[in-house]
């Protein structure tokens, strides 16, 4: 069981109507990776510059990811993103981006990292996330994310990787641009008409919904009152939906469901803190305890309907 990751690794300066942090560790492999190594083992592939220092790396050792094909460009800077939240946490509003070494970046993938029985091709450039889906070409199941940014300058280019992948985990606004609707269930629809046989809408607070051609499956979001800092909170998701995958023999319908909500899990986790404090730092006692909730509080065969329909 295996699963290689392939995105950004960035420095955050982020602002919450809670607190600010001027540089912290970020990026959406980051945050994937650390998320879905509570589950399989995991190869990351990205790029960073040489002021990524000690105590970064050290985040990666702890959870025993793979670091390997993290290539460090001497004497460049590590991608840099600055983004504030109100209280809207479901709206990053993103203030600065530096691309840095980010911007030329070529991954290059061992053959360990190649031969993942996962693959996750986070947002990065569409044309380069189909060619390294090309080059995982014995991958059992592959997913993808995009943004708003690809989506408007690109939209062709995103929709020829679609194609070639089995699932695509975007959130709702995204969902909605790329299929040209107004609906998310119409444009989840449209979106699985394009090749893929699942697609999951992320819908920060309120949950997420997955779709494949015969189903549709929504979950609300863990219930938190202290929702402190959403910043990958979506990788945070796919990496606990696809960690999840990569522990189960069978990656079919029901493993996808269960897999939702071990996403949720996740990214209910990582809103806590700032960055990956709090994924950083969590156990899987923790983990195992919120799903057992989780199960408990969606449990609809407890909701009395016949009171409900014997009042008419
Ligand atoms: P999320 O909140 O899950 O959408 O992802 C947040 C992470 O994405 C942050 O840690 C950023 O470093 C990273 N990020 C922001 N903008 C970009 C971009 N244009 N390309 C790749 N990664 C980005």
């Amino acid at each position: 069981m295996s699963l290689t990751v392939v995105g950004s690794v960035a420095f955050d300066a982020l602002e919450t109507p809670f607190g600010k942090r001027d540089k912290i560790l970020g990026g959406a492999a980051t945050h994937f990776s650390l998320s879905s190594s509570f589950y399989t083992n995991v190869n990351a592939v990205g790029v960073v510059g040489s002021d990524f220092g000690d105590e970064e790396w050290a985040v990666f050792k702890r959870h025993t990811i793979n670091t390997d094909d993290i290539e460090i460009v001497e004497n460049g800077k590590t991608f840099f993103w600055r983004g504030r939240y109100d209280y809207d946490m479901n709206t990053a509003h993103t203030l600065d981006t530096q691309l840095n070494v980010f911007e030329t970046f070529n991954p290059k993938l061992s053959e360990n990292s190649k031969n993942a029985r996962l693959l996750f091709l986070a947002n990065i450039l569409p044309m380069l996330q189909k060619q390294v889906r090309e080059q995982c070409e014995n991958a059992e199941f592959v997913a993808m994310d995009t943004m708003n940014f690809w989506i408007s300058s690109m939209k062709d280019a995103v929709i020829e990787t679609v194609k070639v992948v089995d699932c695509v985990i975007i959130n709702d606004a995204e969902a909605r641009q790329l299929a040209d609707v107004p609906n998310v269930i119409t444009a989840a629809k449209k979106i699985l008409e394009m090749g893929p046989k699942a697609v999951v809408i992320k819908r920060g607070e309120y949950g997420a919904a997955l779709f494949t051609e015969k189903s549709y499956f929504a979950i609300p979001a863990y219930p938190l009152e202290s929702v402190f800092d959403p910043t990958g909170a979506g990788d945070t998701f796919a990496g606990g939906f696809m960690g999840y995958l990569a522990s189960q023999e069978k990656i079919d319908e029901d493993a996808m469901r269960r897999a939702m909500i071990f996403g949720s899990v996740m990214a209910s986790f990582n809103v806590e803190k700032f960055g990956t404090e709090r994924v950083d730092a969590l156990t899987h006692d923790e983990i195992n305890q919120r799903f057992a909730d989780f199960k408990r509080f969606t449990h609809f065969e407890e909701i009395p309907f016949e009171r409900a329909t014997s009042a008419g």
